[in-house]
Formats: structure tokens, sequence, C-alpha cells
């Protein structure tokens, strides 16, 4: 059984030490980061629980269950594709930052059939991979649907458009 101290972060077990012994006042941020703490606590018998990648729910004996009222994980999965691999394309990205810093792009291979003195021959040349190509390459290593993503898109526009839309005018 995890108790309340080994749940609550170490650092802001410090910071509840520090409020304890000076006369400062607690932030707000402070004490619902506390009641959430607290409330996870409850709701799972003691047990300290696994975070979802929705960053709203958590893992409820050892399956992944997206209760939260305002999760929407299922209903727009190619999102739900990018929010599971956001830390390692944001590594890839990085990365080619990086190169890109030090002289090194990444570059595709064409080939152009040219025009020569007697005939023609093959002639390849490296052009830059930038931009929406670049997005596309990711995207495509990463198994996500940039079409499907764009009508998730649309979709939770239209959604989102509906719930603004006071009931009296919606016909
Ligand atoms: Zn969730």
């Amino acid at each position: 059984m995890t108790t309340a101290y080994e749940l609550i972060a170490p650092e802001r077990l410090a910071l509840l030490g520090e409020i304890a012994r000076s006369t400062r006042m607690m932030s707000s941020a402070t004490v619902i980061e506390l009641l959430k703490d607290i409330e996870q606590l409850r709701a799972n018998g003691g047990e300290k629980r696994r975070p979802l990648a929705c960053g709203l729910c958590y893992e409820e004996h050892g399956e992944e269950v997206h209760p939260h009222p305002e999760c929407t994980w299922g209903r727009y999965p190619e999102h739900d594709k990018l929010t599971k691999v956001k830390d390692k394309s944001q590594a890839v990205y990085d990365f080619l930052q990086f190169a890109t810093k030090h002289g090194v792009d990444l570059g595709r291979t064409v080939t152009t059939r040219v025009a020569v003195f007697e005939g023609s021959e093959d002639c390849t040349a490296v052009q830059p991979v930038e931009g929406l190509q670049l997005q596309e390459l990711l995207a495509k290593h990463f198994g996500v649907d940039l079409v499907k993503l764009d009508q998730e898109k649309e979709r939770m526009i239209d959604e989102l458009r509906a719930l603004n839309t006071p009931e009296a005018s919606r016909g």
C-alpha cells in the first residue's frame, strides 16, 4: 500500500515543508495539485496509478480506461496516435534541427535524364527535404494518416461549433 507521502512528488513535499516552516501562503495552483493527488489516492484505494497519454486519465487495474468527462481518447484515432508518439517525434525533430545547425540537411536524391553531346545520360541531384515534405515523411514514419488527421480536425471544429450553438437556434 502506497502512503500519501510516497504519492506526493518529493519537490512538492519539500515545498509543503517550507510552507509549514514559514508563514507563506500556499498558492492556489499548489492546493489544486495536492487535491488532485489526494483524489487520485482516494479513487484508487491508495495505489499510485500510471498516467495515460491523454493526460487526463489513469491506468486502472492494469488497463487503459478513459473515464474522465473531458477525455476524448478514442474519438479521434489519428490525433491519439500523434499524442502517443509526441515525445519520439519531438526527439526526431530536435535531432534534425541539430543536424541542420551543423550543416547537415535531409535530402532526397532525384535522377533526371539530361541531354548531353552524344545522346542523354542520368544526372542525380539532391533536393532538400523540409516543411510539408518533412511533415509527410514524419507522419509516414509514425503511421499517422494526414488525410484522416485533417478530417478529424474538421470533425472537431464541427463538434465544437455544435457545442457552442444554443439549443434554441439549432432548429
Ligand atoms: Zn483519457
